[in-house]
């Protein structure tokens, strides 16, 4: 693997920064403040062709592969983690399960108007009761003549206030666990569909949650993503592309942190001289450094192994968990470089803290991620308590 970027993945890395500091980094703060989910930032995501990415250009996307999706979402999460959460559940989650299991025509009909941000799309697995054990999902979806009738909540869902079609996983035959799950495109306009948003989080203040309700929402057969029983490899594969992009932005975070820290470090000055030049400064500074290379190393690795068509599931991971742990010590320590003044938010760092805080929670948590390296490490399944040690079936991981 060569780690040099070519001089087209230096161009789109810098494209991408430029634009983070011009469109993103100057919003950041208020959207923050606010609890306000920027829809025009959104359209300029959109116009910059990155919440299609990773979709072939025939669908409406950019085509890019997965190093370069890396180097974009390593930008925008540097500049916002709310908006790199837009950018990862549409393109990751949502397009790349269309492009994986849609037929032609879904293709068609809904890829093109995700691309250009036409429409938002949702990802909704998980429920009030079901989170980390994603295949126990209460949401139930029943037959009828020509579709579906599917009832349920869902829970902690991102963009779910603005979606206009919703991947909702639900249970068609509880007696298959998880053989029984499909997977349903279901537009959020249909009767019986409603979302509610939550507010108060702690970060990703600028981002949209919601709870989503299904009331006997009848959708045809046309709505069903793959075949009945499907329903939880679609969950899995969205989230091996999903955990891959957090990493990429928490990559983001670390760099921004260090980026940070040594700006103020250069400027601040105590005992008479810049506080850079104290070795405990540079001590967190150098931790920094380390821990970010690491990351986006790591995130490097599994895209080239995504890139070439070979399983990654366990390096993404890796590096889904380092990352994210990575950028939560990265912003905890460039507060620490930063004083009190990183305790107010005059300086990127206070948000990153916030914001990555939910990066070892979604898309699986730092646990479930241990518990999928380990299984691959020793072939024992430990996700599972009742489930036999060398269970092939990966039934957990929200
Ligand atoms: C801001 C935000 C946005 C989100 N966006 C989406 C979205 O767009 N779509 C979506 O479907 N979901 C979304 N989620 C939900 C997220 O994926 C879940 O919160 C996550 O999967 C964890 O589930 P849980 O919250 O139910 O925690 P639980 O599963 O209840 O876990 C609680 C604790 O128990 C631990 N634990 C659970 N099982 C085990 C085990 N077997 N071994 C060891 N430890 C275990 C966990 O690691 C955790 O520490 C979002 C969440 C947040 C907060």
């Amino acid at each position: 693997m060569d780690f040099e970027l070519s001089d087209e993945q230096a161009l789109i890395r810098d494209t991408a920064r430029a634009f983070t500091d011009r469109e993103i980094v100057p919003r950041a703060r208020e959207n923050d403040r606010n609890e306000h989910f920027d829809t025009e930032l959104v359209a300029k995501l959109a116009d910059q062709g990155y919440l299609g990415a990773i979709v072939p250009v025939e669908h409406g996307g950019a085509g890019l592969d997965y190093r370069d999706y890396a180097l974009v979402v390593e930008e925008v999460g540097r500049g916002c983690s709310a908006m790199r959460t837009v950018v990862s559940v549409q393109t990751s989650l949502v397009c790349s399960s269309l492009v994986r299991w849609g037929t032609h025509e879904q293709k068609q009909e809904i890829l093109p108007r995700l691309c250009s941000g036409e429409w938002l799309g949702c990802f909704g697995l998980t429920e009030p009761d079901t989170g980390s054990d994603a295949a126990n999902q209460k949401t139930r979806a029943r037959k009828t003549d020509g579709g579906w009738v599917i009832s349920g909540q869902k829970m902690w869902i991102s963009l779910g206030n603005y979606a206009k079609v919703a991947l909702v996983f639900a249970q068609t035959d509880p007696a298959k666990r998880h053989r029984g799950l499909a997977c349903f495109l279901v537009p959020t306009d249909s009767a019986g569909f409603s979302s509610q948003e939550i507010h108060g989080k702690m970060g990703l203040r600028g981002s949209d949650t919601a709870a989503l309700s299904l009331d006997d929402v009848e959708v045809g057969d046309e709505a069903l993503l793959g075949e009945v029983g499907d329903g939880f490899k679609i969950a899995m594969s969205a989230l091996d592309s999903g955990r891959y992009s957090v990493a990429a932005g928490c990559v983001g975070v670390c760099q921004g942190s260090l980026e940070a820290s040594v700006a103020y470090a250069k400027e601040r000055e105590q005992f008479g001289r810049p506080i850079g030049a104290f070795q405990l400064v540079q001590a967190m500074i150098a931790e920094q450094r380390v821990m970010t290379d690491a990351a986006r190393l790591l995130v490097w690795r599994a895209g080239d192994l995504k890139d070439r068509g070979r399983p990654s599931t366990t390096e993404t991971s890796i590096a889904k968990l380092y990352a994210t742990e990575a950028a939560q010590s990265c912003a905890h320590l460039a507060i620490q470089d930063h004083g009190g003044s990183g305790y107010v938010d005059d300086h990127p760092v206070e948000r990153y803290y916030r914001d990555v805080r939910v990066t070892t929670l979604y898309e699986g948590t730092s646990q479930i991620q241990k518990l999928i390296i380990g299984r691959a490490e020793t072939g024992l399944n430990a996700l599972v308590p009742d489930a036999p040690a060398s269970a092939p079936d990966p039934v957990a991981a929200g």
